[in-house]
Formats: C-alpha cells, sequence, structure tokens
C-alpha cells in the first residue's frame, strides 16, 4: 500500500518534470521575449509601433513616432481578443503646425548714394491707403517732386488697390503694417507672421513687390517681432519724429514739432488715414517740406536713407 503511494506520487512528479521542461524549451526555442510573443500578432507593424498606434495615427509620420517602446508593455498582459486601446486610450492627437514661413521680400534692392554732406530726411505715412487724403497726399508731393513711404495696412490695401498703384507709380515706397493694425508685440509667431503674411500677399497683388519693410503698429516690438523680421529679410523701421498727428495735434504745434526735432537721417511719422486729424497732416505737409527744404534737406524714401546710411558706414569702416 505505502508502495503503490510511493509509485504514484512519483510517476505525479515525473510527469509535472517533463511538462516543465516542455514549457521551457518552447519558450526559450524560439528565443522570443513574452512582450514580442503578444507582438508577433501584428507582423505587419515597424519595429517598435504597437496596434494601438495604428487608431490614431494620422499616416503624416508626425505623431507617435519614437514612442513604440512604452505601448509594447501594455501588451503582455492583454486578454486575447481584447484591443489594447481600449485599456489604455491614446491622449488625443496633437497637430502641431508648421511655422509660417514669409517670402523672401521681392522689392528692388534701393542703392541710393546721396551726394557728400547732404542731409536726407524720410516722410512716412501710416494706416493707409484711403480714397481721401491718400491722394490729396500724392498730389502735394507730386506738386513738390519728392517721394515718400507709405506703411499700409492689410484691410485698406485690400480696399484701394488703385491709391496703391498710383503710390508705387509716383516713386514712393510702401511698406507692411499689419493686417489689421494689430499690437504685435502682444502676439505669438503664427499670428504675427500671418500679420505680415496677409499684408504682403495684398501689397504684392495690388503693386507686385512684397515689401522689404515692416513698421509695428503703435511703434509696439517684442524680441519675437525683431527675431522674425531679421529672419525674413526685413526691416524693422522705426522714426524719429512723432508729429502726434493723431493725438490732434495743431498744425502750428507739428510744425514747429518737425522743425526743432528733424536732424540728418531723421524719419518723420505722420498719418494717411485713421483718425480724424488727417486733414491736419494733409495741411501740415507743404508747411514743413517747405521749412525742410529751406533748411537744405532733401527727402527720400525709408528705403533710399537706409541705402545712404549702409553707404556712409561702409565709407566710414574703410577709412577706419
Ligand atoms: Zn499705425
Amino acid at each position: 500500500m505505502r508502495q503503490l503511494r510511493e509509485l504514484r506520487h512519483r510517476r505525479r512528479l515525473a510527469s509535472l518534470i517533463v511538462v516543465t521542461l516542455m514549457i521551457g524549451l518552447l519558450s526559450t526555442s524560439c528565443g522570443l521575449s513574452k512582450d514580442e510573443l503578444a507582438g508577433a500578432a501584428h507582423p505587419s507593424l515597424p519595429p517598435g509601433q504597437s496596434n494601438s498606434d495604428t487608431g490614431t495615427n494620422d499616416g503624416s509620420g508626425k505623431g507617435n513616432s519614437g514612442s513604440g517602446s512604452h505601448a509594447d508593455d501594455n501588451h503582455a498582459g492583454s486578454p486575447p481578443g481584447q484591443t489594447v486601446a481600449l485599456l489604455h486610450p491614446q491622449p488625443p492627437a496633437i497637430t502641431i503646425e508648421p511655422p509660417v514661413m514669409l517670402d523672401q521680400p521681392t522689392e528692388q534692392n534701393t542703392d541710393f548714394l546721396s551726394p557728400q554732406g547732404a542731409k536726407l530726411v524720410a516722410l512716412t505715412f501710416d494706416d493707409g491707403p484711403d480714397g481721401h487724403h491718400t491722394p490729396a497726399i500724392l498730389d502735394i508731393l507730386k506738386a513738390k517732386k519728392i517721394h515718400a513711404t507709405f506703411f499700409t495696412v492689410g484691410t485698406q490695401v485690400k480696399r484701394y488697390g488703385k491709391v496703391m498703384r498710383r503710390i508705387r507709380d509716383e516713386g514712393s515706397e510702401i511698406g507692411n503694417h499689419s493686417y489689421a493694425h494689430k499690437d504685435l508685440s502682444k502676439l505669438d509667431s503664427n499670428p504675427i507672421l500671418n500679420q505680415i503674411k496677409w499684408t504682403d500677399e495684398l501689397i504684392n497683388k495690388q503693386i507686385g513687390y512684397v515689401p522689404r519693410l515692416v513698421r509695428a503698429p503703435y511703434g509696439a516690438t517684442s524680441p519675437l517681432l525683431k527675431q522674425i523680421v531679421k529672419d525674413n529679410g526685413r526691416e524693422l523701421i522705426g522714426w524719429t519724429v512723432d508729429t502726434r498727428d493723431w493725438a490732434g495735434s495743431s498744425v502750428a504745434e507739428m510744425r514747429a514739432n518737425v522743425n526743432k526735432n528733424t536732424h540728418p537721417g531723421g524719419i518723420i511719422l505722420m498719418h494717411s488715414f485713421g483718425s480724424k486729424h488727417v486733414s491736419n497732416t494733409v495741411e501740415l505737409l507743404p508747411l514743413i517740406i517747405k521749412d525742410l527744404q529751406n533748411k537744405g534737406y532733401t527727402f527720400v524714401t525709408v528705403s533710399e536713407l537706409l541705402a545712404a546710411k549702409a553707404h556712409s558706414n561702409h565709407a566710414k569702416t574703410k577709412q577706419g
């Protein structure tokens, strides 16, 4: 009786050993790990990519690349027939928009060599064009045979294509003053780029070039805006004399201000649209043209002013 019990025990022990050996042999002979065995159910997936990715991958290749390893762990404990995605829902796919790049400016390069000792000054008009004051300003400039620079706003460019072409045809320059006169210093890069890009496109459509010059609305800049302008081959243009025409200054005050604060190489800020005071600007313009010409100033566009400054800096470096 005791022998029989011992025999049965030995048999059970022997069969247990055989089963254990067989399991061990199976799992080591094919050389696959537990995880890989689970993954082998999806032989079409690229290495490192789990089946849980297939439902959310948008096919763009931007999604989850490189994140496959953590998902592999999920498979190990998955009961057969149950999708891993149910156990471990994927976070919503994040779409990262590629940054909007601006076109390089196509405005013709200005090479302006001013006569020795010339006193240059640039007149600038912001926020237009419009159909009333901008043509009046152009009439004055034409009569005096001088050129100025108009920093135009996209929403106005769209409406006054004819005035845009007149500015170009009469030799004045056009710059980008944003699409909707936004404070660019408060915006992130894509909104900044859009404000510039939309206006570029409208200007290009009306007059056939992408301007090099950008003036920030309110003169409000940020390190980001400066970087964007620089990275895209543009020039950020400020001013040296603010006529404060926008604030309703009288013609006499503005005239005195310009005469007091204008120096060679200066840029004078005025407006051709955007406030009820623009008629004062139209009245001021012939007066300051006369005053500054009497002081020996020559009126140039902003690009001519920059070119003249570049020439003069080049000459200085050569000497020094
Ligand atoms: Zn403005």
